[in-house]
């Protein structure tokens, strides 16, 4: 049996002819950029979301990016996440001119632990960024309650959290602003690069839409330096078609998460993920932690399994971060579990003997 870590081509199979007619009015319109298709996906979204505005940009990295930029951040500022994360996340904030500062995880979710926030924050500080990890969301109310008690925003990276919930709130509607991505392997996936910004700011939302955009307020009219952050007419037509398909999506890769919980429960040497009570994860990835990595992921390679590691080198030991100045040591809890976290298959598609089939090679690895 042949098991991928993911299969894009599953799902795209089943919408093809749906994206190509859309695309096929695209082609014999000429309208690539802008227009009703991206109008029509931001609207959808922002629903979605249960958020006032979306605006689409050009990938996840250039939302968080755009956000930053439109709350005002510049040289000198300090914006705090956490350790474990995409790179992406460290660097919207260094390309916005401010300085990454990092704090650890908590052990049980690998998502941002509010307890440490209070020493991380400085004169300098002005917003803080929980990442959604794995599609989790991360504590948000405590989050929330320091930054308010600091005075500073909060911008979610959500780019793994599409219809995530924290207290039946949606990802994206709880910061300032949020930042999608829509990365082809995330749960909602463009056909190429795509991002949103969310936000119910108005004013906010209309910063995003001029920066995206050169900045212009009406065509050659350009009240601030921009940039060119837009969606394409394309990207955002696809988007509107898997849209739809979404919800029932992440109730799949529920029920596969549920499949593993219920074959690896009572398996000595795996740790499966901890999801709160308060959270509606949308399991964009299901990661264990097993010691002897390379070994178990050299025999799940050999019965065909795919496997990913995410984040196999915590932010502050990328070579790209040395810079900061921080050493082995300086989060022990995002390292230990860098050395440990091994990614599972999982995607809608998956069935449960595929499933049971990852399980069963997985407790042969670790007690062979
Ligand atoms: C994917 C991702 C991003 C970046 O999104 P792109 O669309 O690839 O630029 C940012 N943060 C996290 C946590 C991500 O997983």
């Amino acid at each position: 049996m042949d098991v991928p870590f993911l299969d894009l081509p599953a799902q795209n199979a089943a919408l093809r002819d749906e994206i190509l007619s859309r695309w096929s009015d695209l082609v014999e319109s000429a309208g690539f950029i802008n227009g009703p298709s991206v109008a029509h996906f931001e609207a959808e979204f922002a629903a979605a979301c249960g958020t006032n505005h979306v605006a689409a940009v050009s990938n996840g990295t250039d939302a968080l990016r755009l956000a930053f930029n439109a709350l005002g951040v510049k040289p000198g500022d300090e914006i705090v996440t956490v350790a474990n994360t995409f790179i992406a996340t460290v660097e919207a904030i260094s390309h916005a001119g401010a300085r990454p500062v990092l704090v650890d995880v908590r052990s049980d979710t690998y998502n941002m632990d509010p307890d440490f926030l209070d020493d991380a924050i400085t004169s300098r500080t002005v917003g803080i960024v929980p990442v959604h990890l794995y599609g989790q969301t991360a504590e948000m109310d405590p989050i929330l309650e320091i930054a308010g008690r600091h005075g500073l925003w909060v911008v979610e990276d959500a780019a793994q959290a599409h219809l995530a919930e924290y207290k039946g709130r949606r990802a994206g509607s709880m910061g300032v602003a949020a930042a999608f991505s829509f990365y082809p392997g995330k749960n909602l996936g463009a056909c190429g690069d795509a991002g949103a910004v969310t936000t119910r700011d108005d004013a906010l939302a209309a910063r995003v839409r001029m920066l995206r955009d050169h900045g212009q307020a009406a065509k050659y009219h350009h009240e601030i330096e921009g940039y060119n952050n837009r969606c394409d007419a394309t990207q955002a037509a696809a988007l509107s078609v898997k849209l739809k398909h979404l919800p029932q999506w992440n109730e799949a890769r529920r029920r596969n998460a549920a499949r593993y919980f219920d074959n690896l429960r009572d398996v000595q040497g795996v740790t499966l993920p901890r999801i709160h009570p308060h959270c509606l994860s949308n399991f964009h990835l299901f990661v264990v932690l097993v010691e002897q990595r390379e070994r178990v992921i050299e025999a799940l390679h050999e019965a065909g399994i795919g496997t990913g590691l995410h984040y196999p080198i915590p932010i502050h030991l990328q070579k790209a971060y040395s810079r900061l100045g921080l050493r082995e040591g300086s989060y022990p809890v995002a390292e230990a579990a860098a050395r440990k976290l091994l990614s599972l298959p999982m995607f809608p598609e998956l069935t449960f003997d595929q499933i049971d089939y990852v399980c069963r090679h997985l407790e042969k690895a670790i007690s062979p």
